[in-house]
């Protein structure tokens, strides 16, 4: 793998993680793949959604100590401290992610420290390197590909030097600059780009398609329309033979249909069916699953919310409300069977409230 491709992946990896700074929020077994991960360093970092409970971070205990708690707004859950020790790894800088890196089934805990990449391992949080960061690239990141503007992908930006280049496509460069928050979802108020006085919004954009870099280090950027926003792009490795969807599909469950940074929950099935016919891709990385998953995962994910919407238009052209809806929608036993949940109708609601005004 070339260095200039190794940067780009760590670029994009990146913003996966989200930018934390020495906070870490963890919730004892099944974390939600929707956890709220990017909470920003210096106090405040709370917010609430229907996704997951308030998570409060604690903040760092010295320089070299990462504390991870968590508080808990619903009283059903309870919680456990850990104090993971990053010494001598250094200290967490780059963020931090959960997934099943052993395959036991509990998610375990990714952090990028200034030297080091760490998995932790879930229950009893032994630190386990991934990688020296110098021993993957000493190449300083030049360029990010952001796939849309949510800030959990997009608000590590301004840490970078303002000489790398940022990349969206035209209509998330539009709406960057206000980062409205997700349809459905509260967040603190806080612009990381009024902060920075624009620094890590993007300077160049692509409308249909875009063709980065040559050879075994060409990326592709494609526009298949609306869907979890009106700018979602696709981002494809040919070389890998591997596309990243960004959270057009998140994971096998309720998408987020955000009216309120142009999505639409009308357009979005066949947004995906467009994205599951790219020729040659064998891995699939989703905007927040645990694992990498296929094209033939996008096609089901596509045809999974063709059927919710079908539900939901049905319903109201039969007078239900749309708490009757959000109440009463059952996941079919077809998507049962490919691994999806049955999601709270607190998670169904906001797609039921975005669709009842498409379909008017
Ligand atoms: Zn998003």
């Amino acid at each position: 793998m070339g260095h200039s491709k190794v940067a780009r992946w760590m670029a994009v990896s990146l913003l996966f993680l989200g930018r934390l700074s020495g906070h870490a929020c963890q919730r004892d077994e099944s974390l939600p793949a929707t956890w709220p991960l990017a909470a920003r360093s210096g106090g405040a970092s709370s917010w609430t959604s229907p996704l997951a409970p308030t998570a409060v971070a604690a903040p760092l205990v010295g320089a070299e100590q990462a504390a991870v708690t968590s508080v808990t707004a619903t009283p059903a859950l309870t919680f456990t401290r850990h104090d993971l020790d990053s010494s001598p790894f250094g200290q967490v800088t780059e963020g931090i992610n959960v997934g099943d890196i052993d395959g036991d089934g509990r998610p375990d805990l990714v952090v990028g420290g200034d030297q080091y990449l760490l998995w932790y391992h879930n229950p009893d949080w032994a630190p386990h390197l991934i990688a020296r960061i110098k021993e993957i690239t000493d190449k300083p990141v030049t360029r990010i590909i952001n796939t849309h503007t949510h800030y959990d992908h997009t608000e590590g930006n301004p840490d970078f030097p303002a000489t790398v280049e940022v990349v969206t496509h035209e209509n998330t460069a539009k709406m960057m600059p206000e980062m409205k928050a997700p349809y459905g979802i509260t967040l603190t108020d806080r612009n990381v780009f009024k902060d920075s006085n624009g620094r890590g919004l993007p300077k160049r954009t692509f409308k249909d398609e875009m063709t980065i870099g040559s050879g075994s280090d060409r990326i592709e950027l494609r526009y298949f329309g609306r869907a979890h926003t009106s700018g979602d792009a696709f981002v494809i490795f040919p070389a890998l033979r591997t596309m990243h969807t960004g959270d057009t599909f998140p994971n096998k469950g309720m998408p987020i249909m955000d009216i309120n940074n142009g999505g639409s929950g009308v357009a979005y099935a066949e947004t995906l069916a467009r994205a599951a016919k790219v020729p040659n891709i064998d891995t699939v990385i989703t905007g927040h699953n645990q694992t990498v998953l296929t094209s033939a995962d996008i096609q089901t994910y596509s045809e999974f919310i063709r059927d919710f919407v079908a539900a939901v238009r049905a319903a109201k052209k039969a007078g239900q409300s749309i708490d009757d809806v959000a109440n009463s929608w059952k996941l079919p036993e077809k998507y049962q069977q490919a691994g999806y949940q049955q999601p709270q109708a607190a998670r169904i609601k906001p797609n039921v409230e975005v669709l009842w005004k498409e379909l008017n």
